[in-house]
């Protein structure tokens, strides 16, 4: 049953502990071995004897022979033979890597207590198996977690650094988290998010620019996580406890970010008004031609300064005043603000629609997934001509254009994954922006303000010196001029859903 090549391998462990346990000595583990190897028609040509180590870690010496013996004799060496996997290792991640390793030598890790059947069931058993010695090893740790938590209770971050912070230690100190130079780009994600203008996808292509390795997950974890504030948060410990190291976020910027990212948590948002030159400018169109209005400042009798805006084109004499102006758009901006009972509705809405979506995708996802498969099923039949007498160069451009196939339909089957999460979320923030239009662009400096009113008024606005108007306003917002909810549903409907001809 074990293919040509007949020779085999021995690795014995035992740990101190075990040592006494019958049937665990490194004698009978030994023998065991030998005794499966014979019944398998193997012949040992080495054996390795590991004493008193721990499985903890893979800095075995024993174990390293054995890496480099089985590399150097791939050749004759068919076969790791072991008593018990989890005398390899008690860890996954190191478990995989040493039969990846095994495999690429084209050598068998054969278990003489467990299942051999090198098949996904096989293999997922024994990953298993060294899943449960894992679990074994991390009830042992119990102990050190009281100890870690009593350190946490006084201050101290112990899991490992979080994106902006690195251990340090003073001597005869213990050790703590310190920022690294990449905390000022934490800083700043924290800084642009709790504007509310950005969408996390653009943060990260910002920062990206700037150099900082980020990617959208990243992003979402650090902007949920207090540590960057100073305080300490897990599942251990009920309420968070103020940290020893230092907050590269301040606390109520975090808090804005939550409630950005939850719509929970209200936070009174500080009105500070930021004397910005023009917010309009490039938005105001002339109400008699049209034109842009450009600004400037003009000196009155006093040494008094106004700022105007003004109709650059000839003979046209528009020429508005800008603080009357710029006071009366946040209340134009509120009163194409919809209104909370709408937002729910439309929340409600929205989930329908996503729901419909959804089952779509999971539709198409069963469709690439069959193809997929079916694409394999070629592959086989392939291989099984090329064996019966199929041209090589033949096969080679078939197999090359179907495993092509298989690469492009699994990424448009990863393309698919919508998260609900990232739904909610969205739609959190989508109300959130839509309920706060004017407060948002009030807090706004002058970039985050031209964004915001570009996005919203795509035709720009005009004003006679006494009304504002607009032709048009964002879609979304038009959503909401409905003056009933009836009739704001059926507008909705219209909008969201696909169109028929009525
Ligand atoms: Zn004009």
């Amino acid at each position: 049953m074990l293919e040509s090549k007949t020779g085999a391998a021995i690795y014995c462990r035992v740990s101190t502990t075990e040592q006494a346990e019958q049937g665990y000595s490194l004698e009978s583990q030994e023998k065991d071995c030998r005794r499966f190897s014979d019944s398998h028609d193997l012949i040992i040509k080495e054996t390795f004897i590991e004493r008193g180590e721990s499985a903890k870690t893979q800095k075995r010496t024993q174990l390293q022979r054995l890496l480099k013996y089985a590399s150097v004799n791939k050749k004759i060496i068919g076969a790791v033979i072991v008593w018990k996997i989890d005398r390899l290792t008690r860890n996954v991640s190191d478990f995989q890597q040493l039969h990846n390793y095994f495999t690429s030598l084209e050598i068998r890790l054969l278990s003489v207590t467990e299942t051999n059947e090198d098949s996904p069931i096989g293999r997922f058993l024994r990953t298993l198996l060294s899943a449960q010695a894992q679990l074994d090893n991390e009830q042992k740790s119990e102990r050190t977690k009281r100890n870690m938590l009593e350190a946490m209770q006084k201050g101290r971050w112990l899991w490992p650094a979080p994106t902006g912070y690195k251990y340090a230690k003073e001597p005869g100190q213990k050790s703590i988290i310190i920022p690294t130079q990449d905390s000022i780009y934490v800083t700043e994600a924290f800084a642009l998010f709790q504007t509310g203008v950005y969408r996390q996808v653009d943060i990260v292509s910002h920062l990206q620019q700037k150099g900082f390795n980020v990617t959208e997950t990243l992003l979402n974890k650090i902007l949920r996580n207090p540590l960057y504030t100073g305080l300490l948060k897990n599942k251990w410990i009920a309420e968070p406890i103020e940290g020893v190291h230092k907050p590269i976020v301040p606390r109520d910027v975090f808090l804005k970010v939550q409630f950005i990212l939850t719509g929970k948590n209200p936070f009174k948002l500080q009105r500070h008004r930021e004397r910005s030159d023009f917010p309009l400018k490039g938005l105001l169109l002339c109400h008699k031609c049209s034109k842009k209005l450009t600004a400037g400042w003009s000196r009155g009798r006093r040494g008094v300064k106004y700022g105007y805006y003004h109709c650059p084109t000839k003979g046209c004499s528009v020429n508005l005043r800008n603080d009357h102006l710029e006071d009366l758009f946040p209340d134009y901006l509120r009163s194409i603000q919809p209104k909370s009972e709408y937002l729910d509705l439309f929340e409600a809405i929205l989930h329908d629609t996503w729901k419909t979506r959804q089952e779509a995708q999971l539709k198409e996802k069963r469709r690439l997934e069959s193809e997929i498969q079916g694409l394999g099923e070629k592959i086989k039949t392939l291989d099984g001509l090329l064996s019966k007498g199929l041209d090589l160069e033949d096969y080679k451009r078939n197999i090359d254009q179907i495993k092509n196939d298989i690469m492009a339909k699994r990424i448009a089957l990863s393309d698919l994954k919508v998260d609900e999460s990232d739904f909610s979320e969205c739609v959190q923030y989508c109300k959130l922006f839509l309920a706060n239009t004017a407060k948002l662009w009030e807090e706004g400096n002058l970039t985050q303000r031209q964004r915001f009113q570009n996005l919203i008024f795509p035709t720009g606005i005009t004003f006679d010196g006494e009304t504002i108007r607009t032709k048009e306003t964002a879609l979304i917002y038009a959503h909401f001029q409905a003056k009933t909810k009836a009739e704001y549903h059926l507008v909705a409907l219209r909008g969201f859903e696909p169109r028929s001809d009525d």
